[in-house]
């Protein structure tokens, strides 16, 4: 890693955090909604087709300015979430914001209203722009309560089921974990002893896993009870909105299908023969009988140590872009020389990585920290997949056709992981470099598509387990968690008991609202895998096809975007052509062994 600081510049957003025009932004953001209220609320019935059209130009507008405050607050503070005036700013805009959305709810419910009285705005030419956007509007209404109602729940929400999320995290973060690293006796934070999972020595390995999931399983019934609540309270508020199914909620946000994830899992079930193949495979090259839960992630023993420095990583993944086609790199090119990306670790900044959309700036800014791994690398290939993704939408598209699905959102920056990993694969000087680098690719996607799949079926089991009258006591609950993790891993791995409490540590499971956050991956990841056997098949034909797709944003829906690539994803045969991309992979592996 360089010695000069990698940071983000921020001042196309506002010049400094003391500067007088984050007060302007303020003022003017109050105004806007103030005025916005008064010129709409209760009228939006009576609009014609031109009056809806000028009032979504006014949304978008409202939208993009704000955004550039919400923007520069949140990443301020992600940046250093322990400077005092950051913290400052992000509460005042934080609180601002939650003002706002609950001032110009009545919007969304009655664009709701006007769409289920008069669907035929949906194909009216004056709005064709957002015809897909109405479309979802439409599959919506049906399951929106009152005014009044949508406020009470989110106000008893907030200190009611929406405080277990807090209760978990907050559990997470204030206890201290004995670890053995390297046979020495450590004391660690829930950071600190998970890092160690993937650590090169297994015994740490084994230690790490032991103190960790141990620790969880003791306090066992804290966990069970808060999932048993939250579980419970969704079937009751899937009643309330007339959703069919716990799932339906989340289908509806994706914008997806029943049969279309029904038939991902499935298609995931029956590939994972092909995962237990290659996990049985890394049992071999680690010299062990079984593979125990604690290698399924490892690195390979003696793996080569590759260090890569910032601008390296910038090299190569530009590199990578470049080849698919020169003009799709511009993106990534922009965001280092424009200097979008904070990547110097340091303390008080956020862990992990995102990219947030600049609209107005038609960017992006990216967050993470980068320590010269390998995986590093990938995160930031990632990245400015999602990147390049803004670059395209927000040059094609209005704002409100940016919103796009998580099962669509994750398509470039998979795919940017793609072109990366072809080209270290081109580039690799020994089978052993290749050996390891196939093991990391494979154990990613074991991870993304086969693990997070036994996690779609154990909240489906949660649910049927409700359905039939059972209690959720933390037996119960770890015995769903086992038997769906056993239908991918079957034989292939051996478990310490400690692990039944592996549920217990995933976030996801304790936020209130937020129910089958899982499928959307394992979706992206086997849609990206298919795209990426096209781009294989036709080459650089293949090229504006991508850009196609990217610059439709949210306008199209994830059925319509897969036909412009000339992909049917909801034919029966069409997940299968993921998992074969995937078996290619362990076959490449086969050959080298
Ligand atoms: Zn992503």
């Amino acid at each position: 890693m360089s010695p000069q600081q990698v940071t983000w510049n921020l001042t196309k957003l506002f010049p400094s955090i003391t500067s007088p025009k984050i007060e302007e932004a303020i003022t003017q953001a109050t105004a806007v909604a103030n005025e916005f209220e008064r010129k709409y609320r209760g009228k939006i019935s009576a609009l014609t087709p031109k009056g809806l059209l000028g009032c979504f130009r006014e949304v978008e507008a409202f939208e993009a300015k704000f955004s550039d405050l919400t923007l520069y607050s949140s990443l301020t503070f992600a940046a250093d979430m322990t400077q005092p005036r950051a913290q400052a700013l992000n509460d005042r805009v934080d609180k601002l914001n939650a003002k706002i959305g609950k001032q110009l709810a009545f919007y969304s419910l009655e664009l709701g209203k006007v769409i289920k009285a008069k669907p035929k705005l949906i194909d009216d030419p004056i709005l064709a722009n957002y015809r897909h956007m109405l479309q979802r509007v439409l599959r919506r209404v049906e399951h929106q309560l009152s005014e009044v109602e949508e406020q009470l729940i989110i106000e008893k929400d907030q200190f009611g089921v929406n405080a277990w999320e807090e209760l978990q995290s907050k559990w997470l973060n204030t206890r201290l974990f004995e670890v053995n690293v390297l046979c020495e006796k450590k004391t660690l934070s829930y950071g600190e002893a998970n890092g160690l999972l993937s650590h090169p020595d297994r015994a740490t390995r084994e230690s790490a896993n032991r103190s960790i999931y141990g620790l969880l399983g003791k306090d066992g019934e804290v966990f069970s009870a808060a999932l048993r609540s939250i579980c419970n309270d969704w079937v009751s508020v899937s009643k309330r909105r007339k959703y069919n199914s716990s799932m339906e909620s989340s289908l509806l946000n994706n914008d997806t299908e029943q049969a279309i994830i029904e038939n991902l899992v499935a298609t995931v079930e029956e590939g994972a023969a092909s995962y237990r193949r290659y996990l049985k495979l890394k049992a071999k090259l680690m010299g062990l009988p079984v593979l125990g839960n604690h290698d399924i992630v490892a690195p390979l023993p003696n793996s080569p140590e590759q260090k890569f420095t910032y601008q390296q990583a910038q090299d190569i993944i530009v590199e990578a872009y470049s080849r698919f086609s020169p003009q799709y790199a511009t993106a990534v090119k922009e965001m280092f020389s424009k200097q979008r990306i904070d990547a110097t670790p340091r303390f008080g900044k956020r862990n992990g990585a995102f990219c947030a959309s600049h609209y107005n700036g038609k960017s992006a800014y990216i967050l993470q920290s980068f320590n010269g791994t390998l995986t590093d690398v990938f995160t930031l290939a990632h990245e400015l997949g999602h990147a390049t993704h803004d670059w395209y939408m927000s040059r094609k598209q209005t704002l409100l056709n940016t919103n796009v699905p998580s099962t669509v959102a994750e398509t470039a920056s998979i795919f940017g992981e793609l072109l990366l990993t072809d080209l270290l694969l081109d580039g690799a000087k020994s089978d052993v470099e290749r050996k390891w680098l196939l093991c990391m690719v494979l154990d990613e996607v074991g991870m993304t598509a086969f693990q997070v799949t036994a996690r779609v079926w154990f909240e489906q089991s949660l649910y049927a387990s409700i359905d039939k009258g059972e209690f959720l006591d933390y037996q119960t609950i770890c015995n769903h968690w086992i038997k769906a993790r056993n239908r991918i891993y079957g034989d292939a791995v051996m478990w310490f008991p400690e692990m039944e409490a592996e549920w217990t540590m995933k976030p996801h499971y304790f936020m209130a609202n937020y129910r089958f956050y899982n499928y959307p991956y394992v979706y992206a990841q086997m849609f990206v895998y298919s795209l990426y056997e096209r781009y294989l098949i036709e080459d650089k034909a293949f090229v504006p096809k991508l850009v196609k797709i990217l610059s439709a944003g949210g306008s199209l829906s994830p059925l319509e975007i897969g036909e412009v690539v000339g992909l049917k994803v909801g034919a029966p045969e069409f997940w299968s052509g993921g998992i074969k991309v995937f078996e290619r992979f362990i076959h490449d592996l086969e050959k080298i062994i």
